[in-house]
């Protein structure tokens, strides 16, 4: 067949498509995906936790008790059994979260473009954290904000700061549990003053909590949506708990905002598979998770140590890096004249490979850092991967 086309387009893309960058995470992956790399750069869950048998039996009894069900359209708000049980399980004694309060999402990274789509206009000032989650970065971008970096540290954001550099602010976007890319964890101090500037200053806040469960002690901190659930929004996954290949997620908001959330939904992709939610309802509706997340946690738990240990026996001094109590990452931050972008170039050439920190700084980004994820590497490969790493880093001190 002839390829030749006699009337090339030139196309016209709208103006706000110039902030799209491919994600450096994606365009890293590709490489990392070879087999001989030992990669600390995906954020993919381990799948040694995937219930691939539960989900196989799951499948098989709702398509067999309600298959003309699960596989029709269906609502936009999600399936109302497992909208209830997450309202359940967010609820607590002094906040009750009502079902009507959850939209059911095609991943939470869905909720983050529905956020920025009805909160969002252009030069609408974005808060954020130093760093904070590039996929949210990106998703926002798309929505022509001013992105405000708010100052942070090991604790968390400084709630404080707000007074100086938020006011007008549309949002706030925060994840106080086992960030990423940091896996640091906001105190409950930092938490308190967090809502209550943003409940001072009309700030709608986003606590975006995929990881919070997978603490390896076994508890977690108080949600900033339990103490303030009419300005906080919070939104969830279960990629990390069970699989992020189902593409399930949820965003939990007060009525007139989960309404807007809903209308934008529906524009976007109808809703959000009947199938894969009925399946999942099935599988955790008798308690599967309580159960399987301790599993999770154990395993990540001695991934984690087994990455503290590499880190300690072959990082030099004058490099540190994050103690998570949970999750799936720690931060490095090398001494200031090192640019991680550069090295990463030299550790795929040593067949090992991370993230570089610039994309996760929404201004001025610190070129000296870097995210390692550990849960996908199993122990002697994190020493040997980390022992190369560390050789590298040598030499330019
Ligand atoms: N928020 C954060 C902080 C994440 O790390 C991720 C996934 N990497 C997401 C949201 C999106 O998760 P999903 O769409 O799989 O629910």
């Amino acid at each position: 067949m002839k390829n030749d086309n006699p009337h090339p387009m030139t196309w016209q893309f709208a103006q706000r498509t110039s902030r799209l960058q491919s994600s450096a995470i994606r365009e890293i992956l590709k490489i990392t995906m070879r087999p001989e790399i030992t990669s600390f750069a995906g954020g993919l869950p381990s799948p040694e936790t995937f219930p691939v048998e539960q989900m196989q039996k799951a499948f098989d009894a709702v398509l067999s008790r309600q298959g003309k069900v699960a596989l029709q359209y269906g609502p936009t708000d999600g399936y109302a059994p497992l909208r209830a049980w997450i309202a359940d399980s967010l609820s607590t004694d002094g906040a009750k979260i009502l079902p009507e309060q959850v939209l059911m999402l095609s991943g939470s990274q869905q909720g983050l473009d529905l956020l920025g789509k009805v909160l969002i206009d252009p030069g609408s000032k974005v808060l954020v954290e130093t760093p904070s989650y590039l996929g949210a970065l990106q998703a926002f971008s798309l929505y022509e904000p001013e992105f405000v970096s708010l100052p942070s540290d090991d604790q968390g954001l400084h709630a404080e700061s707000i007074d100086t550099l938020g006011a007008g602010g549309r949002l706030l976007y925060a994840l106080p549990n086992f960030q990423n890319p940091t896996g640091r964890t906001m105190t409950l101090d930092r938490r308190v003053a967090l809502v209550e500037a943003c409940a001072r200053h009309s700030i709608p806040l986003i606590e975006d909590n995929p990881y919070g469960a997978l603490s390896y002690v076994g508890k977690t901190l108080p949600s900033m949506l339990s103490m303030n659930p009419g300005g906080v929004v919070y939104m969830g996954s279960f990629s990390k708990v069970l699989t992020p290949g189902i593409r399930l997620g949820y965003v939990v908001a007060p009525l007139p905002l989960i309404q807007r959330l809903e209308q934008a939904k529906q524009a976007a992709d109808l809703h959000t598979a009947q199938l894969t939610q009925m399946v999942v309802y099935e599988v955790i509706k008798d308690g599967f998770l309580d159960t399987h997340i301790p599993t999770i946690r154990t395993l990540y738990a001695g991934q984690c140590q087994a990455m503290m240990d590499a880190l300690t026996e072959f990082f030099p001094a004058g490099v540190t890096w994050t103690k998570p109590e949970g999750g799936m990452f720690t931060w490095v931050t090398l001494p200031a004249h090192i640019n991680s972008t550069q090295l990463l170039a030299e550790a795929v050439e040593q067949l090992v490979a991370f993230v570089p920190g610039a994309p996760f700084y929404a201004n001025s980004p610190q070129t000296n850092t870097l995210r390692l994820s550990f849960v996908t590497v199993p122990p002697e490969k994190i020493r040997a991967g980390i022992e190369r790493l560390g050789k590298l880093i040598k030499a330019k001190m």
